[in-house]
């Protein structure tokens, strides 16, 4: 208890004195701090972009300056306007195309799906349910995505910011809290909720104290440069192997960071690297508002994505849904080596469309389908994607007569009746994590998000996401192990009744965040000088996140506009490679007006 009081002490005085407030908004050059890092594949100088350049490295990771880059655009108009091909119409494609179309290109989108949004979409069934690919919240130092939202108008109006606390509940019914509500910020709030969290028993607290007090985040404190190339170096090994060396427990394991685990990449901290878990550690541990959570008003397609469509459209963006991308058509040099890709064959017709310059935002299973053979056999960058593993999900959404989560007050938890809109419902009005259920987390959307998911007279509308364990079952039958498991953790639900239920497998949704992957995720810029590869998968420090899918999308937009002005800008390169293959280069459909603005 003495060493705990002194472990917290220290930390705490070391934060006192040290709290880099300010220290992230100072851009200087990366290189510096990435020469020292061995795990880092993403490499500032293989971006022209300045701005690009800014996403990199350890000085982007919290740096809010960002927030405004994103709200405003790239500020800039090519004097050449390309024609560009976007593969998958996710949020990295999607942003990748606001910035292209505002820098004055000629953009067309292909989604493979009848709807955009990628693992972040939602669409009605035929009864008007919505339906979610898996349940999204959003972490306060989303900078790049809160931008995004504020330049298409649905930052204000589309978010609901949840009280600052993690709930773990338990079988019987007991919660369990990060309560990070305090006078002072990060880290003081997170060290006092670790020290007051009724998720760990004394002896759990002592060893987790002791492990976090000898972590990276306590070194990032004063040096935070040193802390997160520490971080970034412990992409080999397993969560559990970095805790348990210095003194972490089993308990802290099984109770608070499995769920939190598998939160993060539904897989637990036995298989979860320690770079993954830490990044997010280093997060809630340097910004306050980085661990307040928000979630939407209602669902993905009306609060996100919409407005993201209308802005698109505005600008003249053709979006093709049901259009997957069947090749890549490119140039080679004499040895077979692609040197420039030329366009894409899109639908069942294989329809080639012809372009300046390609980004393939996809997730993993798609960049595996399309790259084509001989990029991975003359660029490793290429070959080394094929290392990636995914995860299997299963959303399941149950909706009941009554509000699940009100444990405290029987009537209340009956009462259906009125206008409970607005996330008047009963229960709790936040995500939920479990170590006691086979679902990571899950909230209440009727409460949560009630916007197209409350529905008057009906209660809870439960989204839990399961993973591979459960994978494999009949849809019945995790329906029904939902409704057990939310019965173990809520007892006093077991007087209401499922009134209906909805579950979406996703056989390969994330990029499997397991030890040593870091190495294999490629860069945004290729070897390919108009080939460009965006998606949460890439390397970019936001894991697999809405965060991440959105970096990346404004790094290829930023890096394709400093690259397509000038003698040897992409504009000039597909010119000449027209000459050279004697094609002239000015079909029908590029002299007016395509060329008219160059
Ligand atoms: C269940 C679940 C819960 C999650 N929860 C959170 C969360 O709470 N917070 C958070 O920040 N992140 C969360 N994520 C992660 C987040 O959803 C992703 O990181 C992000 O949406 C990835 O966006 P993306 O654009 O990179 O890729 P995707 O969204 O995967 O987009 C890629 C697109 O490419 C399309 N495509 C594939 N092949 C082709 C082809 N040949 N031609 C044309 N199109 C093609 C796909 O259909 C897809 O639309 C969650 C993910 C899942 C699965």
């Amino acid at each position: 208890m003495v060493r705990l009081s002194i472990a917290a002490l220290l930390l705490s005085t070391t934060a006192a004195f040290h709290l880099p407030s300010t220290r992230h908004t100072v851009v200087r050059p990366l290189t510096s701090s990435l020469a020292s890092t061995t795990t880092t594949t993403a490499n500032a100088d293989e971006f022209t972009s300045e701005s690009a350049k800014r996403q990199i490295g350890n000085d982007s990771f919290l740096n809010q300056d960002l927030m405004a880059r994103a709200q405003n655009g790239p500020g800039v108009k090519n004097q050449e306007r390309l024609k560009i091909g976007i593969v998958g119409a996710g949020l990295a494609g999607m942003v990748a195309a606001m910035d292209l179309a505002d820098a004055g290109h000629d953009v067309e989108m292909f989604e493979l799906r009848p709807f955009v949004g990628g693992k972040v979409s939602s669409w009605k069934d035929k009864d008007g349910n919505h339906i979610e690919m898996g349940l999204h919240v959003f972490f306060g130092c989303y900078y790049n995505l809160f931008g995004i939202m504020k330049r298409t108008g649905s930052f204000d109006t589309e978010l609901r910011m949840k009280e600052h606390v993690h709930t773990f509940v338990n079988d019987g019914g007991s919660l369990g809290s990060l309560d990070f509500r305090f006078p002072i910020g990060a880290p003081v709030s997170g060290l006092q909720a670790f020290a007051k969290t009724e998720q760990l028993g004394l002896e759990d607290k002592f060893h987790n104290a002791l492990r976090l007090g000898t972590s990276p985040i306590v070194r990032a404190l004063f040096d935070f440069d040193g802390g997160m190339d520490m971080v970034r170096e412990l992409d080999d090994i397993s969560f559990t192997e970095w805790f348990t060396q210095l003194g972490g427990s089993r308990g802290s394991l099984d109770r608070m960071w499995d769920p939190i685990a598998y939160a993060l990449g539904f897989v637990d901290c036995d298989h979860i690297s320690a770079r993954c878990m830490l990044t997010i550690f280093m997060l809630f541990a340097i910004r306050t508002e980085a661990s307040v959570l928000r979630m939407l008003e209602g669902s993905p397609q009306t609060c996100l994505h919409d407005p993201i469509i209308k802005y698109l459209e505005d600008r003249g963006v053709k979006i093709n849904t049901s259009t997957g991308c069947r090749e890549i058509v490119y140039d080679t040099d004499e040895s077979g080596k692609p040197t420039r890709v030329t366009g894409i064959k899109v639908g069942p017709k294989e329809e080639l469309k012809e372009y300046d310059a390609v980004v393939c935002a996809l997730d993993v299973p798609g960049i595996k389908k399309v790259l084509p053979q001989a990029f991975r056999d003359h660029y490793p960058m290429f070959d080394n994607i094929y290392n990636l593993d995914t995860v299997p999900i299963a959303t399941v959404q149950v909706r009941f007569d009554g509000w699940v989560t009100e444990m405290n007050d029987d009537a209340r938890m009956m009462d259906v009746s009125g206008d409970q809109s607005d996330g008047r419902g009963g229960g709790i009005d936040n995500l939920l994590y479990s170590a006691d259920a086979e679902f990571s987390c899950f909230a209440d959307l009727a409460v949560t998000s009630p916007g197209e998911y409350y529905k008057e007279g009906e209660g809870s509308l439960i989204q839990a996401v399961f993973d591979e364990r459960a994978f494999d079952r009949s849809n019945d039958q995790i329906v029904q192990d939902c409704i057990d498991q939310l019965h173990a953790l809520f007892p006093s639900s077991r007087k209401l009744k499922c009134t209906w239920s909805s579950v979406v497998k996703l056989g390969q949704s994330l990029y499997r965040e397991k030890p040593g992957q870091d190495k294999f995720r490629p860069k945004q810029a290729t070897p390919i000088s108009n080939f460009f590869l965006a998606g949460s998968y890439t390397y970019q420090d936001y894991l697999d996140s809405m965060e991440g899918a959105t970096r990346s999308g404004l790094m290829v937009a930023d890096e394709i506009i400093a690259r397509a002005d000038g003698d040897k800008g992409l504009k000039a390169q597909s010119k000449a490679a027209a000459v050279a293959s004697g094609a002239t280069g000015e079909t029908e459909e590029a002299k007016v007006p395509f060329f008219a603005t160059a």
